[in-house]
């Protein structure tokens, strides 16, 4: 860098997460950063690219042994990918409040330390109400976004027709 000139100001950026409204709709689905992106603090962002990956696979192939890709076939593939999405957002979240620490919660909490390893590892797909009971004693914790339902086909004719009404 000793040669180097500065062309423009240093700027700080954060929090560029994003979830797309909708995880599919009828011959679509989307996987990892072109449906979600976390904040990737904790590395979840190729675990969770793997994982809806593998989600997708399935959920794609089930639908086509049905002969049958509208969006609605997604609607537990959107389900299970968000839940898991929630649950690293919930801690990343606690990670950036400054009323939070690790070290804290699992003073008061040490019976927790299985469920928050399981969180920091991605075993996202289970039951974390206890641990996120416990980290909203220190931290806010975020609500879920309403995001990643597919788009369903007659939600959208709904909509268009709302449209026109108004
Ligand atoms: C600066 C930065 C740091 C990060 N740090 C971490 C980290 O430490 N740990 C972590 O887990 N995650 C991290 N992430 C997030 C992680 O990299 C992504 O979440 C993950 O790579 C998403 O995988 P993906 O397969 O969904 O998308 P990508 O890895 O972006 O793969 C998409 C691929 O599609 C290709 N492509 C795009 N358009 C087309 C097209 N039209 N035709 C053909 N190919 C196309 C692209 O070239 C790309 O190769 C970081 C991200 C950034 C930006």
């Amino acid at each position: 860098m000793a040669q180097a000139t500065q062309s423009a100001p240093a700027r700080l950026t954060g929090d560029f997460s994003y979830r797309s409204k909708h995880c599919a709709c009828d011959g679509l689905l989307l996987i990892g950063d072109a449906f979600a992106f976390l904040d990737p603090v904790f590395s979840s962002g190729v675990f969770l690219a793997l994982k809806s990956g593998e989600l997708g696979a399935d959920a794609i192939h089930s639908a086509l042994l049905k002969d049958n890709v509208c969006a609605e076939q997604f609607t537990e593939y959107g389900q299970l990918i968000c839940h898991g999405i929630e649950s690293m957002r919930k801690l990343v979240y606690a990670f950036y409040d400054e009323g939070f620490r690790f070290s804290d919660l699992l003073k008061k909490h040490p019976e927790l330390r299985g469920d928050l390893t399981d969180c920091l590892i991605g075993h996202l797909f289970k039951d974390f109400d206890s641990l996120f009971r416990a980290v909203g004693e220190f931290a806010d914790v975020p609500t879920p976004l309403e995001y990643g339902n597919p788009l369903i086909q007659s939600d959208l004719n709904n909509l268009s027709s709302t449209v026109v009404e108004n």
